[in-house]
C-alpha cells in the first residue's frame, strides 16, 4: 500500500499531483511519501509486537537526512555501512546507541568514529577486521561492542548481485570460523561481545531463506551461550522484497509473525534491518519525454532521467513500473518502446519493450519503486547534475535535497596549473 494514487486520472503523490511538483522542482525528480514511510515503518514495527526488537532502518537504500529524521523521530535504529552514513545518521538525530555497523571493510578511522559515537555494535565480517577493531580500541582506551556477522550459507533465491549469505559472498563468516573468533574475542579485554549477526540478501521474496538462516543461527547462538559466551541480541539483517512487477512477496506482517514464531525460544533482543521494504514504493522518479524517436522498427521514448539517477535497470535488469503522470490523449497511439535517458552507453535504459500510449514531448513519466537503490546509487556521470529530492507531507512538499548546480559539479576540483611549454632543445 502507498500514497501514490490516481485521482481523475491524474497520479498524485499524497495530496498533490505529480505534475504541479514537477512544474515547481524541475526534472527528474525523486519525490517520497512521508505516510507511506511511516505506514511502512509502523507495519513492520507492529507486526513484531511482544518481540524485543529494534528496527535498524538500512541506511544505504535512501540515505536522505529527511528520510532518516523522520525514521528517527519513529523511534527507528539504523544499519550503517560506512562513516559517511554514521555522519548522516547522527545529523538526522538518530540514536547512535540503536546503530549497528555492518561491511566487509571498515578503515580505522570509520571504527574509530563509531567507538567515538558510542554505537551499539559493530557487525565484524572478518578475523583480520576483529583484529583491527581491537587495536582501534586499545588505542582509544575502551572496549568495542562487536558481533560477528555470520554468513549461514543459504540461498536467497535472488539477483546474484544482491545475494550475500553464500559461501561464495565475500561477506561474514563461516559458523566454524565464527566459533574460533567469539571464543578469541571472549578473551581480547578490547572486545565486548553483543550478539550474532546475519544478512543474506536484498529483494528476498519467499520466507524460507530467512527461516532456515536464522534457524543457522539460533544453533549457533545456542552453541555459544552453552560454552559461556554471552549474547544480548540476534541480528536477523534485512531483504525483505517489494512489488516492483509481478512479484509476490510476504507482506510484513507475515514476515514479522514468522520471524517472531522462529525467535519464540530466543529470549534476548532482536535486531532487525529492513531497507527497501521501508522505503521502495514510498518513492518515485517523475522525469519528462524529451523526444519519442524511431530507429528502424524500434522506438525510443527518450526522456530527462538515465541511468545516472536511476542505475538498476541497467546494473540489475531490474523492472520498473513506467507510466504517464497525467492522462493519456485519447488519440495516442499505442506503441511498444524502450524508455532511455541521454547518457551515452547503450545499457542507459529505464525500461524495455513497454507497451504504452505513445506520449509526446513535454509529457511526464513517473517511474515507480524508485525510492530505494534510486538516488542513493546516483552519480555524476555525464557531468549530469543530480536531481533534487522532495518529500511530500499531506499537501506539503519539502526539497529534502535541492537539484545540483553545474557548480556543485566542480566543486572541490581545480584547473590544472598551465603546464610548462615543452621546449625542445636543438643541440
Ligand atoms: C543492504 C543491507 C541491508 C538492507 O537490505 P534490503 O534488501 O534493502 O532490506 C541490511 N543489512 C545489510 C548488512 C546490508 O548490507
Amino acid at each position: 500500500m502507498n500514497h501514490f494514487q490516481r485521482k481523475r486520472g491524474v497520479l498524485h503523490a499524497e495530496r498533490i499531483p505529480l505534475a504541479a511538483l514537477a512544474e515547481a522542482h524541475g526534472t527528474p525528480l525523486y519525490v517520497y511519501s512521508t505516510a507511506t514511510l511511516t505506514r511502512h515503518w509502523k507495519v513492520l514495527h507492529r507486526s513484531l509486537a511482544g518481540l524485543d526488537h529494534v528496527v535498524c532502518y538500512a541506511v544505504k537504500a535512501n540515505s536522505n537526512l529527511a528520510v532518516l529524521s523522520l525514521f528517527a523521530r519513529l523511534g527507528s535504529g539504523f544499519d550503517i555501512v560506512s562513516g559517511g552514513e554514521l555522519y548522516r545518521v547522527v545529523k538526522a538525530g538518530g540514536d547512535p546507541g540503536k546503530v549497528v555497523f555492518s561491511g566487509v571493510g571498515k578503515r580505522d578511522d570509520e571504527i574509530a568514529f563509531a567507538l567515538e559515537s558510542g554505537i551499539r555494535v559493530l557487525n565484524v565480517e572478518s578475523a583480520p577486521e576483529l583484529a583491527r577493531v581491537s587495536i582501534v580500541a586499545r588505542r582509544m582506551g575502551v572496549r568495542a561492542p562487536i558481533a560477528l556477522r555470520v554468513n549461514p550459507d543459504v540461498d536467497p533465491k535472488t539477483h546474484p548481485y544482491i545475494s550475500t549469505g553464500l559461501r561464495e559472498n565475500k561477506f561474514g563468516v563461516s559458523v566454524a570460523d565464527a566459533r574460533r573468533l567469539y571464543a578469541l574475542a571472549a578473551t581480547d579485554p578490547a572486545l565486548e561481545i553483543r550478539g550474532i549477526a546475519c544478512h543474506i540478501g536484498s529483494q528476498i521474496t519467499e520466507l524460507r531463506p530467512f527461516l532456515d538462516a536464522i534457524a543457522r543461527v539460533l544453533a549457533l547462538a545456542g552453541d555459544l551461550r552453552a560454552q559461556g559466551i554471552h549474547l544480548e541480541h540476534l541480528d536477523v539483517g534485512g531483504g525483505l522484497g517489494i512489488t516492483y512487477h509481478d512479484e509476490e512477496p510476504p507482506h510484513p506482517d507475515a514476515y514479522g509473525a514468522a520471524i517472531k514464531k522462529a525467535l519464540a525460544r530466543w529470549d534476548g533482543r532482536v535486531f532487525l534491518e529492513p531497507g527497501r521494504v521501508l522505503v521502495g514504493n514510498a518513492g518515485v522518479l517523475v522525469t519528462r519525454v524529451l523526444y519519442v524517436k524511431r530507429s528502424g522498427r524500434k522506438t525510443f521514448v527518450v526522456v530527462d532521467a538515465a541511468m545516472n539517477d536511476l542505475v538498476r535497470p541497467s546494473y540489475y535488469g531490474a523492472y520498473h513500473t513506467v507510466e504517464l503522470a497525467g492522462l493519456p490523449r485519447e488519440d495516442a497511439p499505442e506503441i511498444v518502446a524502450d524508455v532511455v535517458g541521454p547518457i551515452c552507453e547503450s545499457a542507459d535504459f529505464l525500461a524495455k519493450k513497454r507497451r504504452m500510449p505513445e506520449p509526446l514531448p513535454g509529457d511526464l513519466l513517473v517511474v515507480r519503486s524508485a525510492g530505494a537503490y534510486g538516488f542513493a546509487m546516483s552519480s555524476n556521470y555525464n557531468a549530469r547534475p543530480r536531481a533534487a529530492e522532495v518529500l511530500v507531507d499531506g499537501d506539503r512538499a519539502l526539497v529534502a535535497r535541492r537539484r545540483e548546480t553545474y557548480a556543485d559539479l566542480v566543486r572541490g576540483e581545480e584547473p590544472a596549473p598551465r603546464a610548462e611549454r615543452f621546449t625542445a632543445s636543438r643541440g
